[in-house]
């Protein structure tokens, strides 16, 4: 099946019904981006930019960002860079941004809120992401946001920045939607972004109460009230909505989110093709249905039930 899947990847992905879903891969590396290409992925739907700022004693500056993004850009031969900027904090602190201990660093100065706490180490990064989109298609995407508030205070800093750098003729501009509040507000959003993009691994995390990767605890995406919040997101955001955790790698879990609305899905590199099949497997009109029954049940267990009868059904 594997095989199959992989001669078909570097075809577009449209359901059986024909509504067009891109399928992107997250990208943390250059060996990422190269898979990506491989995989038939359509873009970079998220660049998780951080492994440029790890473990160094000193921040990247404009210049070296440009360069590691165009090489990005190059391995993915030209497909859309969706730079997300810098999301550390808390639990992955910066040898050169220091931080205040924090009880909760989950809950603490992360993502958006640490950028914007450290405004010449965001400026720098902002000032790359807008000389790159001068040269190849880029989006920049928001981590973190809970308020409106800070999401125009990251525009404003990035029309600074495409000040400094000249008009790109292509930036596009999005956050992500990790924290519940965000996907309650998500009309709010809609004068400042042009797309949002669900990262369901966070967004699992704080709904659910949930620390990820904690072995004690399972929290589930295929969980309603996670699957309520996508459904919002949908029908409130005004834009294209892309889903970038896990979940979107999770067959059974491709048609409940393009049911919801979702029309990007992005993934690691080497899922691309499996997903690209599952959306060709996916029927819209049979699945309307079944996502509204799926936000309805008690837990993910029930919504993977109903998904599996489904399928064995047909
Ligand atoms: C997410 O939270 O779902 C996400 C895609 O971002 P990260 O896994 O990098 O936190
Ligand atoms: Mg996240």
């Amino acid at each position: 099946r594997g095989r199959q899947a992989a001669a078909r990847a570097h075809r577009p992905a449209v359901t059986a019904d024909g509504v067009a879903i891109a399928v992107a891969a997250n990208v943390g590396s250059l060996a990422d981006a190269r898979a990506a290409a491989d995989n038939g992925a359509d873009l970079a739907g998220l660049v998780r930019t951080e492994f440029l700022f790890l473990d160094r004693d000193a921040a990247p500056g404009p210049d070296e960002q440009v360069a590691t993004y165009l090489e990005l850009a190059e391995a993915l031969g030209g497909r859309r860079l969706t730079l997300r900027t810098l999301d550390v904090g808390g639990d992955k602190p910066l040898r050169y941004a220091p931080a205040a201990h924090e009880q909760n660093p989950f809950l603490g100065v992360r993502g958006l809120r640490h950028s914007l706490a450290h405004p010449a180490l965001f400026a720098d990064q902002l000032l790359a992401i807008a000389r790159v989109a001068r040269e190849t298609p880029v989006s920049v995407m928001f981590p973190m946001v809970s308020s409106v508030a800070e999401v125009v205070a990251a525009r404003r800093m990035l029309d600074d920045a495409v000040a400094k750098a000249g008009p790109a003729e292509d930036l596009r501009v999005g956050i992500m939607i990790e924290v519940p509040a965000a996907a309650l507000k998500a009309a709010a959003f809609t004068p400042y972004v042009d797309f949002v993009s669900v990262g369901t691994n966070d967004l699992t995390q704080y709904t659910l109460a949930a620390e990820r990767g904690n072995a004690a605890l399972t929290a589930d995406g295929l969980d309603p009230a996670v699957l309520q919040l996508v459904g919002l997101v949908c029908a409130r955001a005004g834009v294209p909505v892309a889903v970038c955790g896990e979940l979107a790698a999770d067959e059974a879990a491709v048609r409940l989110l393009t049911a919801l609305g979702v029309r990007e899905l992005s993934v690691a590199p080497p899922a691309v093709p499996l997903v690209k099949d599952a959306v060709r497997a996916t029927h819209m009109n049979l699945t309307g249905s079944l996502a509204q029954r799926a936000t309805g049940l008690a837990d993910a267990a029930a919504v993977r039930a109903l998904l599996k009868s489904v399928s064995l059904a047909g």
